[in-house]
């Protein structure tokens, strides 16, 4: 039994005029996502994550200055490129709120796998900032409730959006019971995650050079990432699921293809049945175009659903 995690307040968060983080990426996974194929998967409404659960990851600062626009009737920019709005705000309570319901929901058994059809992203906010249109880490909520409602010792987080997750290493970074490995194209935006940062030896950054396509991906994932993943023998595995690494995306220059999205969901799961009960709760991050995101959000979920 797999289940899908999402809510219609996602889709009212607007990332500004003509931006790329748009309401409309939602529609797209949800159209998928709505086809015969799936008619199995349990569909939950996500809750609103609480405070405590915002404060485990990020700062009451942070979680003030965010909670603040509720509200709002404009649109704000937090940076160059991160925007708050109407609705801003129940959309990003919503997305944390589902990954923390979903490890929930993993770890009691209501389900193996879980899948969180959101948005705002998560993996660039860090504890004190949002960034690169996320204004909460939502898989990172989701680590800290597995760590500290559950008990588990070990989290492994894999990130195969085409940006570096800068903001969930930096949030774990100093946390050995959190494993991070992150594959993305460099140089690009955040320009962190070169390969010589390790954290305190928990943190796994893969790098691919622009062009690079499914080749280069499987064999950074096979030789120097899904290793560290089995020798942690993690407890749950969390997947920040962003599929700007297609060849269609416009935002970044890799060449990835769905097939390389049920490839490596395929290499996760395995990993996640061998070491963790099969439990494995994934979010979605990035993908800007809407056919590649829609084609490769259903080879992820149709993997997960074998
Ligand atoms: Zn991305």
């Amino acid at each position: 039994m797999m289940r899908l995690y999402t809510h219609a307040d996602c889709l009212q968060h607007a990332g500004g005029l003509d931006h790329a983080e748009r309401p409309a990426r939602l529609r797209a996974v949800l159209q998928a996502l709505d086809h015969d194929r799936f008619a199995a998967l349990d569909r939950i409404e996500a809750p609103r994550a609480s405070r405590e659960q915002l404060l485990r990851v990020h700062s009451a600062t942070h979680v003030d200055r965010i909670l603040a626009h509720a509200g709002d009737s404009e649109l704000h920019a937090l940076d160059e490129d991160t925007w708050i709005g109407p609705g801003s705000v129940e959309a990003a309570l919503r997305a944390a709120g589902a990954v923390a319901a979903a490890v929930d929901a993993v770890i009691g058994g209501q389900c193996e796998a879980a899948f969180c059809a959101v948005r705002p992203p998560g993996h660039h906010a860090t504890r004190d900032e949002a960034m690169g249109f996320c204004l909460f880490n939502n898989l990172a909520v989701g680590a800290a409730q597995a760590l500290a409602v559950h008990g588990l010792k070990r989290v492994a987080i894999a990130d195969f959006d085409v940006h570096h997750g800068n903001g969930t290493q930096a949030i774990f970074e100093r946390e050995p019971r959190v494993l991070f490995l992150s594959s993305h194209q460099s140089p690009l935006y955040p320009s962190s995650g070169a390969e010589d940062e390790c954290g305190v030896g928990n943190i796994v950054n893969g790098t691919l050079s622009p062009g690079a396509g499914s080749l280069e991906f499987r064999e950074l994932w096979t030789h120097r990432l899904l290793p560290r993943l089995h020798a942690f023998k993690p407890q749950l595995v969390l997947v920040s699921a962003g599929f700007d690494a297609h060849r269609q995306d416009p935002l970044a220059d890799l060449r990835l293809g769905q097939e390389d999205y049920a490839w490596i969901t395929d290499q996760l799961q395995a990993l996640a049945r061998r070491h963790a009960g099969g439990r494995l709760v994934s979010t979605l991050e990035g993908g800007y175009d809407l056919g590649a995101l829609a084609a490769s959000v259903s080879a992820h979920v149709g993997a997960l659903m074998a």
